[in-house]
């Protein structure tokens, strides 16, 4: 199970929508208690692509998103990207550069612009894709 506070979720989701045309992205931060991942910082970074359907986060952008994690004692539990036109799930892209089996990835999709659904997924060995379960907390 992975939680992500209201408030976060809509950072992303208004990021997301500054984004348009492109693509958002970032990381989010927290803690992991056995198997549960509770997200306690959204990272909200420039996408180096500027595209519609790509992204990518700048190392630099990464590493200091990470530092600011580790000074509130948090680590990265994964990162985040918005799908301006596509449901809520990985791309072919997505799945083939999904690198981190333990990372968390996070699809935003504003495609209904009033309705945003953002789920959470693993990939192992870059093919196959598992849902998270996803709660949303005050
Ligand atoms: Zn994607």
């Amino acid at each position: 199970m992975i939680t992500i506070r209201r408030a976060d979720l809509y950072k992303l989701i208004s990021h997301a929508k500054s984004c348009l045309p492109e693509e958002g992205c970032g990381l989010v931060g927290g803690r992991t208690e056995g198997n549960d991942r509770h997200i306690e910082a959204v990272y909200l970074l420039e996408n180096k692509d500027h595209s519609d359907v790509h992204f990518s986060i700048d190392p630099k952008d990464q590493i200091a998103a990470i530092k600011d994690m580790r000074s509130k004692g948090l680590v990265q539990i994964g990162n985040w990207h918005s799908h301006p036109e596509t449901p809520s799930r990985p791309s072919e892209e997505d799945i083939r550069l999904s690198y981190d089996s333990t990372s968390s990835y996070l699809i935003l999709s504003i495609m209904d612009r009033d309705a945003p659904v953002l789920n959470s997924f693993r990939v192992a060995e870059r093919r196959d894709v598992t849902k998270e379960e996803l709660v949303i907390i005050e």
